[in-house]
This record gives structure tokens, sequence and C-alpha cells, in this order.
């Protein structure tokens, strides 16, 4: 198993833009946006469910470590070390300091981390303390995946997020004082109302800070998200496709320009010649790894066989509370992919990665009379694939159009 994800699926508030599973019934104190815009969109909360959380992740946990793994490849007693941990959600930061202890300890009685190189912590800039940060330090964490997302009040307003531009600073200080130096930063860009100076500024503050690592996304208006709903009703104007484009070059050209290796999509390291700041828990999933996920929602991958837990906190709270906390906890999308689907998802995700994808696997497993023969040769005569001395990948034009590039090799 080469990656461990955990799912902690507690916000202080739903962003407007946000489609993964999080929940905003944890009581005060909370942190809360002094300019927000609109009715906070919870509900008072009456019970405290984090410590019910934690105990049934570790409940998760104690089922699959140390000495159980669904990987039919290896031996049945092998117990979980994963290479690589990651505590995304929700906001994995307002999970309280005691309650990390735990978790942090379980993972250590297991000796799950004993062969982990990176573990990572996604945080909202606003829950991140010096206190909190010392302690995840000390059960071993190295690595901090902090949600910017913009330096513009206007730009957070218009996502709905909660969090004052000046917290990302404070949160990257906190992080260092602690000693956790690999830092990521996210930013967003193609928010409504943005200009490509706001973007340049945006640039400028994530720049300052010096993180090794950011991902930047264009936002994406997910169905059933408020920000979309406002979207349908003209509350809200999305950015043109141009100019999202020349804003997607501009963030190309400055982190380019700054140092950074653009070796995803999405998502740029610190370029050093052994590539260190690369995220090595997202690329396992890029490269096709092995993972498994822990907590409300998360989604596992083995050997070509997905499945996610139930994106529900009452049904996982209720399963490890019960009396069959024996089995596994409600499971749903299972998937087995063909062996066709598995070489159209390498496809897709080795082409998202700089390198591209080896050329002798491509051989390989891409026979000349298939149509993604012919669609990589169509792509290639398009100037939107091409070879290296070792590798396909996308090429700068491609880039720009990678989704609709990819869907045509699926
Ligand atoms: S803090 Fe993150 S997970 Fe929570 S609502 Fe906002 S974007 Fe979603």
């Amino acid at each position: 198993m080469a990656a461990l994800y955990l799912h902690l699926p507690f916000c202080f508030h739903k962003c407007h833009y946000c489609d993964f599973y999080s929940v905003v019934d944890t009581p005060a104190p909370r942190p809360g946006n002094p300019r927000q815009t609109t009715a906070p969109n919870r509900q008072p909360a009456t019970v405290d469910r984090q410590p019910g959380f934690t105990r049934a992740l570790i409940a998760e946990l104690a089922q699959v470590a140390p000495d159980a793994t669904p990987d039919p490849t290896s031996d049945p007693a092998a117990p979980l070390r994963p290479r690589t941990v990651f505590a995304g959600g929700g906001t994995p930061t307002f999970l309280r300091p005691a309650l990390w202890d735990r978790l942090l300890a379980a993972l250590h009685r297991g000796g799950t981390l004993d062969q982990t190189t990176e573990f990572t912590v996604e945080a909202n800039p606003e829950t991140v303390t010096p206190d909190l940060m010392r302690r995840l330090a000390d059960g071993g964490v190295n690595r901090v995946s902090v949600g910017a997302q913009s330096f513009q009040q206007a730009s957070l307003d218009a996502l709905e997020r909660w969090h004052r531009p000046e917290s990302v600073a404070t949160a990257v200080d906190a992080c260092r004082a602690a000693g956790i130096t690999n830092l990521s930063l996210d930013l967003i860009f193609a928010i409504p109302g943005q200009t490509m100076a706001m973007l340049d500024r945006d640039l400028d503050r994530l720049l300052e800070l010096e993180p090794t690592h950011l991902s930047t996304y264009g936002l994406t208006y997910e169905p059933q998200t408020p920000l979309t709903a406002r979207l349908r009703v003209g509350r809200v104007q999305a950015i043109d496709e141009d100019t999202e484009r020349a804003m997607y070059a501009r963030v190309l050209e400055r982190l380019e320009g700054a140092g950074f290796a653009h070796y995803e999509v999405s998502n740029w390291a610190r370029a050093t010649p052994d590539h260190r700041h690369r995220c090595a828990h997202n690329l396992a999933y890029w490269t096709n790894a092995n993972w498994l996920g822990l907590g409300p929602g998360a989604a596992s991958h083995v050997n070509g066989h997905r499945w996610r837990n139930a994106p529900n906190l009452t049904r996982y709270l209720a399963h490890w509370d019960g009396d069959t906390p024996d089995t596994p906890p409600p499971t749903q999308d299972h998937e087995r992919l063909t062996p066709d689907q598995r070489v159209g998802e390498r496809l897709m995700l080795g082409l998202r990665l700089s390198d591209g994808i080896e050329r002798a696997w491509v051989h390989e497993n891409v026979s000349a009379g298939h149509r993604r023969a012919a669609a990589i040769d169509e792509l290639l005569g398009l100037d939107m694939l091409e070879h290296t001395p070792t590798h396909l990948r996308l090429t700068r034009r491609g880039l720009f159009v990678a989704d609709s590039v990819i869907a045509k090799l699926l």
C-alpha cells in the first residue's frame, strides 16, 4: 500500500464553491468571517461529533492496520506501512488538538508511520495555531498544505471562503516555527470579479511566502454548490474562457520565472535536481499506485478496484458505535476497471504529469489498430501531444485544453 488517506470531515463554514464531503456542525468556538456577505449555511449544533469521529477513525484504522490489507497480491499478514499519509477534508486543522494527539498516537501505536516519509495535513489558515502545529510536528507531520485560494478579500468573499487574507502568512509562520518547512499553498484563479491585476497581486503574495509547493486551479462550478446556484440565477458572472486561459498562462509564466517546476497540470514544486518538493502522495494517485482511504467519504484504490466509504458521518459513527464494528464500514461506488479502462485511466493520469507517460508503456498497451492509437496520431498532428525520446506528453498548447485532449484517450 503506497498511500494512506484520512478524511477529516469537519469545517467551520461551507465555502460556496466546495463539493467535498464536509459537515459544519461543530459547536463554537469557531472562526467566522467578519466580512461575511451571506448568512452562514450551517445548522445550530446540538452535539459535538469530533470526539466520536476520532474514536471511529481510530477503530477503522485498527481494522486495517497493522495486520490487515486488502491487497490480494501482498502477504495477507503484511502490516499497513504507507510511504505517504495525507489528512484531507473537510478542514483537518479544525479537529481539536487533543483529538489530533489521540489520532497520531494511534497511528504510531500500530506502526503505521514506520515507513512514512511524507505526512501532509491540509489546513484552513484560520484554524492554524502554534500549539496545533507543534503537536502535529511532534506526531510526525512534515508537510502542510494551506488553502490560501486568494489574498484579496473581494475574491474570498466571492467564494464565500471564511478566512482573512493576512491569516495565510500567520499560518505559514506557525508551521515554520514548529519545524514544518515543507509547505504547499493552494491558489484559485478565474474567480468572479477577478482581474489580471488582482491575480498578479495574489501571485506576488504567494511567492513572498516562499512555499516549496503550489497547487493552482481555475475555479470550477461544481453542480449542487451554492456558487453554481448563484451562477444559474445570474447573481454571479463567470470569468470568460479566454480570460481564464490568459490567467493560466500568467500563472505559468510567473511561477516558472520564480523557479518552480510545473510537474502536473495544476501543481508546482520548487525546482531541485532530486524533485524532493513534488507531492509524493499525489504522485501515488497519478501513477495509479494503491491507496487506502479511511473516514466518511474517503476513496480507495487497490489493484484496479475502487470504492469509497459512504459520505455520511451519521452512518459512519453508527457503524463504529454499533454492534458490527468488526465488519467494514458502509461503502459505495464499487468499480472494477476492465483492462481497457485501466489503460485509459493510466493515460489520463500519466498525461497530466509534465513528464508524460513512457513511450514503451504506450507501445505495449495501445495496439496499432486501436482507436486510441488513431487519437494519439491525430493529437500529435495537432501539436497537442509530443514525443520526447522516452515519453509521450502534452505540448504547451495541449496543456491549455488538457481535459479535452485527455478525454479523447479514455
Ligand atoms: S474549508 Fe475546504 S473542505 Fe471546508 S468547505 Fe471550504 S473548501 Fe470545502
